[in-house]
């Protein structure tokens, strides 16, 4: 969601003659885009702020910074980081354009509003990248409060994007040589929830009537508002990947309930065997919470047992990290955070032996590969990606972006499959 608002505001930007460039030494304005999801995204942010303070008292900078840490310090911002020129919360980067020209001239620019305002979802990145994929977002905000969870009071209520923008934006990407989109929201199954307008199935249906739109996918679905309907597109719309990431955060019902998730682990495991019964082959990843308040041995292990039955192809896992203004940041027990740490570890251990296990059984496979850019590692090899997510590396050429081409997985490792192409590919198929 971060990088997208980054890739509006430098769209913004670029629209009014500014260039992008990665060296903060040499640039004559620096936007710190930020996020406040864990504590540790915070500590970076004011230890890259010491930096970039240092670069401005050697030359002249315009330094802003954005997004949800911005949001979430509204009204301390200015005062503590005196030396910033303009602060916009994730519901105004729309005003980049304007905060950068009032910077310019002296003027200090603030803004924080949400109001429900969905002035910054109409902004369209474009794809002056000349991107094979890209990512468009649906939706803003969440509704949920998840009472570990400081989304909703950094990016405000939910706001859905009218389908009819989302369809011509999408229109204009496979125009420009764009193959596959992801639609993103925090909670993609509410979409248009209460509104008269496509619900999140039938834009799915929509997309995949796109032309050059070959590969769909979507993040985040909260598990309670995963519907039939939407599980039935999985083999029924050509297009749609064959990945999911659903995210269970704990597997026990006791914590399930003090993080106000809404569903209980039965629940989760029904939706996952019938995500499995519509597509046998579906990768399935994850997001987990582990030292939760009041998360005792027993919690724990049914965190273990839910990721050995499930078998995810992947799992991001966390240390619960305390939020100002959520529910669960005042709730007694805490888990040491040594003892978070070890179970963090236990879990992560597990998990990366069941990834591999899952790639070493692609190895003799046959699969149908989206060819992104030359792969970072080694400069004779391309990546891309599978249907099922997966990064694959292979020798190719630059000409080969945004073909698909048939790939035979060779070798799986923890995080990237190795390849030899065998031909330019044809179909999808589920
Ligand atoms: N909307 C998405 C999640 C967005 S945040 C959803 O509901 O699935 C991405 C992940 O960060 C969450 O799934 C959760 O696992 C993790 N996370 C969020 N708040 C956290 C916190 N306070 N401490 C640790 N992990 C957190
Ligand atoms: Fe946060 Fe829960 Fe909303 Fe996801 S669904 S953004 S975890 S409040």
């Amino acid at each position: 969601m971060n990088e997208q608002d980054t890739e509006k505001m430098a769209c913004l930007l670029s629209s009014k003659g500014m260039d992008r460039i990665q060296d903060a030494n040499n640039a004559d304005i620096v936007i710190v885009n930020t996020c406040c999801i864990r504590e540790k995204a915070e500590q970076k942010f004011y230890s890259l702020m010491g930096r970039l303070r240092k670069i401005k008292r050697r030359k002249e900078l315009i330094l802003g910074v954005t997004g949800c840490i911005a949001q979430q310090e509204k009204d301390t911002i200015g005062k503590r980081l005196p030396f910033i020129d303009f602060s916009l919360g994730p519901s105004s980067i729309h005003m980049i354009a304007e905060a950068v020209d009032l910077a310019s001239r002296k003027d200090r620019f603030f803004d924080f509003s949400d109001n429900g305002c969905a002035a910054s979802l109409l902004v369209e990145p474009g794809n002056a990248g000349q991107k094979v994929k890209t990512s468009v977002t649906i939706m803003k905000g969440c509704n949920n409060f998840c009472s570990y969870c400081i989304v909703p009071y950094v990016r405000g209520r939910e706001v859905s994007r009218n389908s009819v923008d989302i369809l011509r934006e999408i229109t204009n990407l496979s125009m420009n040589g764009v193959k596959e989109v992801t639609l993103l929201g925090q909670n993609v199954n509410s979409y248009n929830k209460g509104r008269d307008d496509l619900s999140f199935p039938d834009l799915l249906k929509g997309i995949n009537a796109i032309d050059g739109i070959k590969r769909i996918r979507f993040i985040t679905s909260h598990p309670r508002d995963l519907s039939i309907e939407l599980i039935e597109c999985f083999g029924s719309l050509n297009k749609l990947c064959e990945s999911i990431h659903l995210p269970f955060q704990a597997g026990s019902d006791r914590i399930l309930k003090s993080m106000n998730r809404g569903y209980t682990i039965e629940e989760y495991r029904k939706k996952i065997v019938l995500l499995r019964q519509r597509c046998p082959d579906m990768a399935i990843t994850s997001d987990c919470i582990v030292g939760f308040p009041g998360e005792g041995e027993e919690d724990f292990e049914m965190t273990m047992n839910l990721v050995k039955d499930i078998r995810f192809h992947n799992l991001f896992s966390f240390v619960y990290s305390p939020r100002k203004h959520t529910a669960a940041s005042i709730l007694p027990d805490a888990v040491s955070r040594e003892l978070a740490f070890e179970r963090l570890a236990c879990l992560q251990q597990y998990q990366k032996s069941i990834t591999i296990e899952y790639n070493k059984s692609m190895e003799g496979r046959l699969e149908e590969v989206l060819v992104e850019d030359r792969s970072k590692n080694s400069g004779e090899e391309m990546t891309g990606r599978t249907r099922t997510n997966k990064i694959v590396n292979f020798q190719g050429s630059s000409d080969m972006i945004g073909n698909f081409v048939e790939v035979e997985i060779v070798k799986g490792y923890a995080n990237s499959l190795k390849g030899e192409m065998r031909k330019p590919s044809g179909g999808n198929t589920c």
